[in-house]
Formats: structure tokens, sequence, C-alpha cells
């Protein structure tokens, strides 16, 4: 095993493989695969909460690659980015085991072939080898991650109602079932708190697992294609369902069965998904419907056209090649670049001055250079004489031989940013010119808002809820005399956002070495005086005594107050510091202390550090992100009550200040 270059670890870097028990089963499961494992035990209890143990009977770690098994960037799957061309295997990151080590305790059983008796490793928070003792299992790993998110209450709290805890385990479900379909002859078993939720055996074909997954009434509703596209070497397979096949048993309202494959991983992909549900309404159903159908589809493209990199869950594969793209997405080809914007939002936030400062200057020379290039290209180009002895400017190939020029140069990490920089513009020129076709029918609005109108409308500004569309993001409202469209996705976003920035209480570690609070350190007596004006906790006899404030301890500072001769000798050390957010530290408790002696600031809502803020509006993305795909009626009238009741008229957009509402026209007086 390695430990990746530097350059590479920042391409690959990223904090968020771990947002979920589904994201932990995920990265487990993936790494038995890569293992070579036939044979896969799934046991969770307490939704995974309290425990997640994922046994397999792949060929094992060696003894010598287990110090570094879990410590981050180390991988024994590639040896540097230039082997992401040939991919083969799930993971390549050397991050997840390391990722699941912040946010549980892990413990790891494996043997090899070649070992006498299996060795069970007790793993610290870093990924390091705690201790080790001597086991009994047979060959193969096993990685028990136990109290998961107890350090992160943000993400714990979320799964705080049982519908979620559920939804969670479907998840799981879901997911174990995809492997199961596109590796048939793997057994996997499920058990949740000793019950075996699902189970499949080995079988020998596709159509086989499929079988046992979706039943044989599902199965005898599909078909098998096949297809093969020589120039662009896709090859294309799996079942659909028949033109004639009974609809009850191949749709559903959600898109749990509709399994799409990329290169062996299983993909969230929005567009593919859009194009085949458009196909199966428009072919099938003969009928535009909310269905999705059942379906298994899988893509096999040029390891070099597929960028698995783009998120860390790596569910959202992108494919580069645009004509291979055009062959699958007619419609809306880059709805899937949102996720990139958000994630590389989000790096981008946790960067310091000085690397925003560096990424910028390199920015702005790949810009000159690529201008260069382009100018280059397009020279080029136009010396290709034409028969009348003109010479002709072919922009467009000149851009794809300034692209390949660009490429060819491209040695560092740089590039991979810039592109998905570039998609992020890309997609906010798109959004400008996002045109939907919406069904709307005046007459039913206009019956259905007199109904309303008595009881919702003697009250002021009262929101009424009509009807959604056929996008989970878009409801459709009247305030008053104005329709709009509502999107709950991003009025749930800011409510979470609101609630952590109020509440979230950010866990302090100890530190090694306390350090000492004094004047000059703060230049001055200014910050000191609040200090002491602080109340501390209930003073132990003999014991330390603590800084109780909850604007210091929600942000993650833990004071001790160590008592002088006299009370004006006192002085205070920070003994504890949050160590979720890097280069968190005296600034930011100078941030605090301002925030109080400056503005009055009173709550701790009102005292949040910058680095605080951007990190809790990371948080609340990240989860909002894991709602359910389909609310109810009930949900979004939750969801309105709540907006009102948390917002008044205040906030009106989420936490990237994109707005709750759009506004679609004004209904004529009807009296
Ligand atoms: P990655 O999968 O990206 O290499 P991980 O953190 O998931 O990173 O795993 C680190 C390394 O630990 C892997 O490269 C592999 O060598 C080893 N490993 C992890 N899980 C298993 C397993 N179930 N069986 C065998 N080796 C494993
Ligand atoms: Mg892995």
């Amino acid at each position: 095993m390695k430990q990746l270059p530097a350059a590479t670890v920042r391409l690959l870097s990223s904090s968020q493989i771990i947002t979920s028990v589904v994201s932990v089963v995920k990265e487990l499961v993936e790494n038995s695969l890569d293992a070579g494992a036939t044979s896969i035990d799934v046991k969770l209890e307490n939704y995974g909460f309290d425990k997640i143990e994922v046994r397999d009977n792949g060929e094992g770690i060696k003894a010598v690659d287990a110090p570094v098994m879990a410590v981050k960037y180390y991988t024994s799957k590639i040896t540097s980015h230039e082997d992401l061309g040939n991919l083969r295997a799930y993971g390549f990151r050397g991050e997840a085991l390391g990722s699941i080590c912040c946010v549980a305790e892990v413990l790891i059983t494996t043997r090899t072939a070649a070992d006498n008796f299996s060795t069970q490793y007790v793993l610290d928070g870093s990924g390091h080898i705690v201790s080790q003792k001597p086991s009994h299992l047979g060959q193969g790993t096993t990685v028990t991650a136990l109290r998961l998110f107890k350090n992160l209450p943000v993400r714990k709290q979320f799964y705080s109602t049982a519908k979620k805890c559920k939804d969670e385990l479907k998840k799981v479900q879901d997911l174990l079932m995809s492997y199961g379909i596109l590796k048939p002859d793997l057994r996997i078993v499920f058990v949740h708190n000793k019950a075996v939720i699902w189970q499949k055996t080995r079988v020998s074909d596709h159509k086989t697992a499929l079988m046992s997954v979706l039943g044989n009434a599902v199965m005898g509703n599909l078909e098998p294609f096949q297809y093969h596209s020589e120039e662009s070497q896709i090859y294309l397979s799996g079942f659909l369902p028949k033109l004639d096949a009974d609809h009850s048993f191949t749709s559903l309202s959600t898109p749990e069965r509709s399994f799409i494959f990329i290169n062996h991983r299983p993909v969230h992909h929005k567009d593919i998904l859009k194009l085949i549900r458009h196909y199966y309404n428009v072919k099938c159903l003969k009928e535009s419907t909310r269905l999705y159908p059942i379906f298994f589809l899988k893509i096999d493209v040029p390891t070099t056209d597929v960028d698995v990199n783009l998120t860390p869950d790596k569910s959202q594969v992108l494919l580069q090649n645009k004509e291979h793209r055009a062959q699958f997405l007619i419609e809306n080809p880059k709805t899937n670049f949102e996720d990139a914007t958000v994630q590389i939002e989000e790096l981008w936030k946790t960067l310091s001055e000085e690397e925003k400062l560096k990424y910028e200057e390199k920015a702005t020379k790949d810009l000159e250079r690529y201008n260069s290039q382009m100018k280059k290209a397009i020279e080029q180009e136009s010396q290709i004489p034409l028969k009348d002895g003109r010479k002709k400017i072919k922009s467009a190939s000149a851009w794809s031989l300034a692209q390949k020029q660009k490429l060819k140069t491209s040695l560092s990490s740089q590039p991979k940013l810039d592109e998905l920089f570039q998609s992020c513009a890309e997609k906010k020129r798109i959004e400008n010119i996002k045109i939907i076709q919406v069904p709307f029918s005046m007459k039913n609005l206009k019956i259905n808002f007199e109904k309303q109108k008595k009881f919702d409308l003697e009250e002021k500004d009262e929101l009424c809820l009509i009807h959604n569309l056929r996008f989970p993001d878009a409801w459709l409202i009247t305030c008053k005399r104005e329709v709009m469209l509502l999107n709950p996705y991003r009025v749930e976003e800011a409510l979470l956002f609101k609630r952590l920035l109020e509440n979230h209480i950010l866990p302090a570690e100890p530190l090694e070495k306390p350090i000492t609070l004094t004047e000059s350190l703060f230049n001055g007596s200014h910050y000191l005086e609040i200090l002491y004006k602080m109340t501390t906790d209930d003073q132990r006899y003999g014991g330390p005594t603590y800084l109780s404030d909850p604007r210091l301890t929600a942000n993650g500072f833990k004071i001790k107050l160590i008592p002088g001769v006299s009370n004006t000798e006192n002085y205070w050390e920070i003994e504890g510091m949050a160590n979720c957010l890097p280069f968190y530290g005296l600034m930011d408790l100078k941030e605090i202390l301002n925030a109080i002696l400056n503005k009055n600031a009173k709550e701790i809502y009102e005292c949040r550090p910058r680095k605080v803020i951007s990190y809790l509006e990371g948080e609340a993305v990240r989860l909002s992100r894991q709602l359910p795909m389909y609310l109810s009626k009930e949900d979004i009238q939750d969801i309105i009550c709540k907006m009102k009741h948390q917002f008044g008229n205040e906030i009106k957009g989420c936490v990237h200040g994109r707005p709750f509402f759009h506004h679609l026209t004004h209904l004529p007086d009807t009296s």
C-alpha cells in the first residue's frame, strides 16, 4: 500500500463521503467487492447508529498494510492520478476507512490466505492502530463501525425521527439490491437488529438475479435488450418493460427500482432516468404520468470517458464525452452539474485566504494559457486551404483542438478544478435559459382559488397550497392574487441552517498544549474583561473551573479559569477546541469576543465566527439533500407553517440566496 502524492490528494480530496449510514455501508461493501468477495454480510444495530458491520470473504489485508489501511490517502488500488484513466476498482481515494474512523469507533478483523489466524485491530479517530489481538474469523475482512456520528450531533440529530431511520434502512436495502443485481454470483445477507431484512443467494446471471430481487411477476413483464456502438465504444444492456407489459407490475411512483450502472457503478443519473422514463411514458403507457418504470440498465463506456471523481460517493458519475452524452440525454444535459457546483462552493469556503489567492492566480494563468492555445489552434485551423484558395476558420473544431492541447499540457491538478469551475459557470448560463413546460389549467385554478379564498384570504398574506407540479421541488401556491412556485427543499435547507445556527454545539476536543490567554495575545485587556464577566460552571471543590457561557461552548471553546492569588490575577487557558474546522483557533475566539464587545451579541447565533457559519451552511446543505425525493401535501403544509413561524417575512431564500418562491402570474380580479 502506498501513500498518494500530495497533488493527487488535493485532486481527490473531500471530507464529504460519510454523511449517513448508507454512505458507510456503500464504502465498506465496495471495499469488499474490490477485495474480490463473493459473500457479504451487512449487519446493523439501531439503524446503524449503534453498529454497522460488513463482513466479506475477500482477499483480506496483509499485516504489513494494516498500520496504514485506515490512514487517509493510503490505498492499494492506484499509485497516482494517471492510473485513474483505467480504473477497475470502486475505491481509489484511500479515504473511506479514514473518514469512517473520524465519525465512528472502528474495528477491523482480517485474514489473508497466507495468515494462520485472523487479527482484530482497534483504530483511533485518525485511523491509526491503537491495539491488536488474534481472533477466530476465517479468510476475509470484517469492518465494524460503532457509535456512528457520536461526535457530530448535527448529523445524528438529523436522524432523530423514526421515519428518517426507516428511510435510511430502505436506502441500504436498495443499495445492496443494486449490487446483488449487478453481481449475480455475489451472496448478500442484510440483517437489522438480528432480523434478516433481505438476502440473496449466488446465481448464474443477471436475469436470475433480477428475478430474485424483483420477483417473477415483474420479470415476466420485462425483456432483455442489447446495444453496441462501434464508433463510440458504448455497450448498453439490461432489461426494460415490454411494450405490452402489464403496467401495474412495471411502474412505481419512485425510481427505487430503476437500476442504472455505468461501468459497474450503481449511479443516480437524473438525465438517463428522465430519458428512460419519458420513453416508458410515451411508448408503453401512451400517456404522460408521474410513474417510473422498473428496469435494469448497464452502460459500459471506455473508462477515460467517465469522470468518477466528481462527487466523493461516486454515484453521480459524469460522462465526459459530449457525443456519448448526447446519445443519452435529450433534455437538460447538465442538470447533474448542480452537485458539483455545491461541492465546489463548499470546498472553496474551507480554503484559507492564502490558498484562495493561490488558486485564483493559477486560474488566471490557466486562462491566459488557454487563450493563447485557442489562438494558436485557430491560426492552425485557418491554414487549411479551401478549394477556392481561401482560408476558413472552423471554430468548433478549433475549440476541440485547443481542448486537446489543454489536456496534453496539463499535468497538475489544477485543470481538473478548472474544469469543474468552468462547469459551474456553464451551469449558471444554462439556468438563465431553462424553459420548462408546465401543464396548467387556469379554469381549475380559479375554481380551487375561489373555494380556498373564503378561508385563507381572510388572513392577510396567507399562502395557499394548490398542487405540486411533476417535479418534487415545484409546488404551485397562491398568496393574495399572486400565483407562485415554492421550492420546499430550499425552505427546509434554510430552516435547518437557522436551527443549527441557534442551537448547534461544536464538540471541543482537548488540545495537546493549552493556550494561555494573555493581554499581549489579544493586544490589550478589553477581550479579557469580557471573559472576566462570563459565568463559570459550578466549582467543584478543588477541581478546575470552566467558562460555561454558551456563546463560547457552542462555538467549540473549552476555556479553563486559572485562579490567581486574588480575583484580579485570574487568567484563562483554552483547553479544548472544535477540530471539525480547519485552522480554527484564536482568531475565531476573537471574532466571538468582538461580537460580544462591539455588537452586544447575547445569543449564540449572533456571535458565530465566519468559519462556523460556513461550516453550518455546508452541513445544512448536505443534510437537506438527504430529504426524501417525494414530499406529500402534508409535508409541504408543514414546511410552509414552519417557514412562517420561523422566518415571518424576513428570509426568502436558501443558504445560497436562491429564492423560495418563483413568481408566475397575477390572478385577474374575479369579482
Ligand atoms: P480505497 O478503497 O479508496 O483504497 P479505503 O479507505 O476504502 O480506500 O481502503 C483503504 C485500503 O484498505 C484499501 O486500498 C485496501 O487495500 C484496504 N481494504 C479496505 N477494506 C478492505 C477489505 N474489505 N478487504 C481487503 N482490503 C481492504
Ligand atoms: Mg474504499
